[in-house]
């Protein structure tokens, strides 16, 4: 059965306009969202996962940003065309978002019930006050919040990190969103709660077949929980395939790269992790072929002219690499 296609983003192109010129902070973006599944979206800081993930939701800070191209299809209509008040009803109900900072995230001066109930009183007015507390209540309690009475009445500071937290997958879940996009939702956590967290999401996800967008830097987060997986570098997309298939057969240098850096129980102990030399490049001064070119270990001249497109490497699996070929890095001794 071929499963169905909530989010299928093509050739999104996003600029920002800054003092120091303009940034393309994301080029030749692709990559499609099944029903029900769990798709990571990997790459280091300023790899512009975030800017795609904020650009679906529309939130990406105006006027300095600008959807120079591309589409965003969800139920069949491009979200970068929407009219305001349409992506208003969507925003939150139909797609919602969890962030890195559920501080930030959170209003520091509303109790915890009342953004709840705020929640309730825009997506679906026609209920009671009484029922839209009893909701947020029971919201709550699904989210394995103690005590939820005495939490409605609480503000974020009073609350912990895996909390408030907890409180943000409450909030973007009391819709029963299509799609849940997560922006890093541990990375401010400590490593017991981070688990909680994931797990917290991964049981929403199965309970009610929602569609699940995780956002993080953390391959090992992607290997525990996503189903597919796209990696980014310098805002363009490196490879994509299933999390079996990226994880068991990687045929980018950088997923490789970025593979390889991972600890392995199964390892010699005390040995020096292998890094990947080298720094991303900046976005105002993108170099004209591969951008990973000044960082790849089997670059050759022409990664540094042309413009690398995506490959397809078998099923559903594509990378970004003039020379992706197993048998061509063996031979070059870096696989
Ligand atoms: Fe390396 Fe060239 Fe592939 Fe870029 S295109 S990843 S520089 S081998």
């Amino acid at each position: 059965m071929v499963d169905k296609i909530v989010l299928d983003v093509s050739d999104l192109r996003i600029d920002f306009h800054t003092e120091q010129g303009k940034i393309r902070a994301v080029d030749q973006v692709d990559f499609q969202l099944k029903k029900g599944r769990i798709l990571g979206i990997a790459g280091e800081s300023g790899c512009g996962k975030s800017v795609t993930a904020l650009s679906i939701m529309r939130l990406l800070p105006k006027p300095v940003s600008r959807i120079v191209k591309g589409r965003a299809l969800y139920n069949d209509q491009n979200i970068y065309d929407l009219p305001v008040s349409d992506m208003r009803s969507i925003r939150g109900k139909k797609i919602s978002m969890i962030f890195q900072e559920p501080m930030t995230a959170l209003n520091p001066v509303h109790g915890i019930g009342k953004q709840l109930i705020e929640i309730y009183k825009l997506h679906f007015p026609g209920l009671s006050y009484r029922e839209m507390a009893a909701a947020s209540l029971k919201m709550l309690r699904k989210v394995g919040i103690p005590d939820p009475d005495k939490v409605m009445k609480k503000y974020p500071h009073h609350l912990s990190g895996g909390m408030r937290q907890r409180i943000m997958i409450a909030m973007s879940l009391a819709c029963e969103p299509d799609i849940l996009i997560a922006d890093e939702p541990t990375t401010a956590l400590d490593v017991t709660v981070q688990a909680q967290i994931l797990d917290l999401i991964r049981s929403f996800q199965a309970k009610s077949n929602m569609s699940v967008i995780l956002i993080t830097h953390d391959l090992g987060v992607i290997a525990e929980n996503c189903d597919d997986v796209v990696v980014m570098y310098a805002g363009r997309i490196a490879e994509k395939a299933d999390a079996l298939t990226l994880f068991k057969y990687p045929r980018h240098p950088y997923t490789i790269g970025l593979l390889k850096s991972i600890p392995s129980l199964a390892g010699e102990p005390k040995t020096i992790l292998p890094t990947i030399k080298g720094n991303v490049p900046s976005l105002q001064d993108m170099p004209d072929g591969c951008r990973f070119a000044s960082r790849c270990p089997v670059a050759e001249e022409i990664c540094k002219k042309k413009v690398p497109g995506q490959r397809s490497m078998g099923h559903n699996h594509t990378a970004a690499c003039h020379l992706a070929d197993t048998k061509f890095f063996e031979k070059k001794g870096f696989i």
